[in-house]
């Protein structure tokens, strides 16, 4: 399997090596040359694999250059730090909406699904390429990608980590996560900006001549999910979903189902269109954004405009105005690198991207768009938990919304927090907040008599252990001092 450049000026490269790079140096990102197909019968004889098994038969028809051992040997990490035994179990609520819980992994959020074996298959990447250099490697978060990278990367040889997050743009959880943060290697700053300035910073770093030879002891890479090894184990769920369903005998085989996606980056739905490429039985994707609607606009359009306002949201890993993914969706739709650049190099000065409409109309037979208000929110999370007796999280709630709006057959709504990362925002459908975020923790746990996980009850004793915070156009001041 080779993979190339979404903009078409790169040379064809091996996974390993996509993985390792992060991004191709003509600005694109990596694409799959072809996806492979999983067939019905496929399908049919998956049906009673556990999680790494579908892992593996998934990550080795894109992962070629890596051996089977050295697939497992990385795939063993969902046994090692997922709670739950079916790592991603699906719950079924009521009027044949089921939900995909996604955050049984250590930092509670559906990153850890792709950020706890990526630093496995990169490590294995920097061996099959000799890498001599050390790994720097450059983290923009909106929240949780932050923690899932520490957390990952932790005290691995070879490789340094650091993590820009919006200063004023994460909950108190996120921030106490991030901010007490072990490891040797590791480092967190908070950034004076949003969430668009914190990667549109690091995106420059990769472009900024200067600053690269100054950095030349190192070798720079991204965790976002603009890296392939992000975006490829994300498609494991998608299968191991459909999968629990049809040995549940909630579906039969073949039958087509809709998933809806909470959206911010267009990584984990771009994961589900992937999966729907390979011949899952996928109808339509709900791509389902909050009051940042630029998607939402964007897929009834065809005009993507990021010349907008921002706004600070409940669900604030989701607060993003430039997706990165959606270049990957346009490439694929397009199957045209030039046309793609030119597209993308007028969007990189003008702040606008405009689609012909027969590509528009390709990408929404499927893919459909929603959006939900603040308040949408609020009573989405009050409503899911008076007729079901189940609790979900803000961003949860904007895919629930989303998914209920446009329910036309069988939905799964991907969950993709744990409730007590955003517990004062929940507590607020309820008019139930508290003070202080510990209170609200306890007072949510009486509510929805869900355990408070370890890792949360942990944070309260804690150390804070970085305390850095720079203008948005400091970030190479930092780099240059390490
Ligand atoms: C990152 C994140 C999202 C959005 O996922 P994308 O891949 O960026 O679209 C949704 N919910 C939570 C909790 C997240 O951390």
């Amino acid at each position: 399997m080779k993979y190339i450049s979404t903009r078409g000026n790169h040379e064809n490269c091996t996974a390993s090596q996509a993985i390792e790079k992060g991004i191709c140096s003509d600005r694109g990102l990596f694409v799959p040359k072809k996806f492979p197909h999983v067939s019905l019968e496929e399908i049919e004889k998956m049906k009673e694999m556990n999680y790494k098994e579908v892992a593996l038969n998934i990550l080795k028809r894109y992962l070629t250059d890596y051996s089977e051992e050295e697939l497992k040997e990385c795939i063993g990490v969902y046994d090692e730090t997922f709670s739950h035994p079916e790592k991603t179990p699906v719950v079924k609520l009521k009027d044949g909406v089921y939900v995909l819980e996604l955050w049984h992994g250590p930092t509670l959020a559906f990153k850890d699904m792709a950020l706890q074996i990526m630093p496995r298959l990169f490590t294995q990447a920097r061996k099959k390429n000799n890498a001599e250099k050390e790994s720097l490697i450059l983290v923009a978060t909106s929240g949780d990608t932050g923690k899932a990278a520490l957390e990952g990367f932790k005290d691995l040889k070879g490789v340094r980590v650091v993590v820009f997050y919006p200063a004023h743009g994460v909950s108190d959880v996120q921030r106490l996560q991030m901010l007490t943060s072990e490891g040797e290697n590791v480092e967190v700053v908070g950034v004076v900006g949003n969430f668009d300035d914190c990667q549109t910073a690091v995106k420059n770093i990769f472009l900024d001549e200067e600053l690269n030879l100054s950095l030349d002891k190192f070798k720079l890479s991204s965790a976002n999910s603009i890296n392939l090894g992000r975006l490829l184990p994300q498609i494991i769920y998608y299968f191991k979903a459909y999968l629990q369903l049809l040995r549940d005998n909630e579906i039969t085989l073949g039958e087509t189902i809709d998933f809806s996606v909470p959206t911010g980056n267009f990584g984990d739905i771009l994961a589900g269109y992937y999966a729907k490429q390979m011949g899952l039985p996928v109808g339509k994707l709900i791509c389902a954004s909050n009051k940042n609607n630029v998607l939402y606009d964007f897929l009834k359009t065809g005009i993507y405009n990021k010349q907008r306002d921002f706004f600070k949201t409940m669900s604030p890993s989701m607060d993003i105005l430039v997706s990165s993914n959606l270049e990957r969706l346009i490439y694929h739709i397009l199957e045209d690198g030039k046309v793609l650049n030119r597209l993308y190099n007028e969007f990189e000065e003008t702040g606008i991207l405009e689609l012909d409409t027969a590509s528009l109309k390709k990408i929404q037979e499927t893919i459909a768009a929603d959006y939900s208000t603040e308040d949408e929110c609020l009573e989405t999370i009050y409503d899911t938990f008076d007729k079901n007796n189940y609790m979900i999280d803000p961003h949860t709630a904007v895919a629930m919304n989303g998914g209920l709006k446009n329910k036309s057959r069988k939905t799964v709504v991907l969950s993709t927090a744990n409730i007590y990362k955003f517990s004062s925002s929940i507590l607020k459908a309820f008019d139930l907040e508290k003070n202080n975020e510990f209170e609200n923790i306890e007072a949510l746990e009486k509510l929805s008599k869900e355990d408070v996980p370890l890792n949360i009850k942990k944070l309260k004793s804690l150390k804070i252990l970085h305390t850095k915070v720079v203008e948005k156009d400091k970030l190479g001041d930092v780099l240059r001092s390490l």
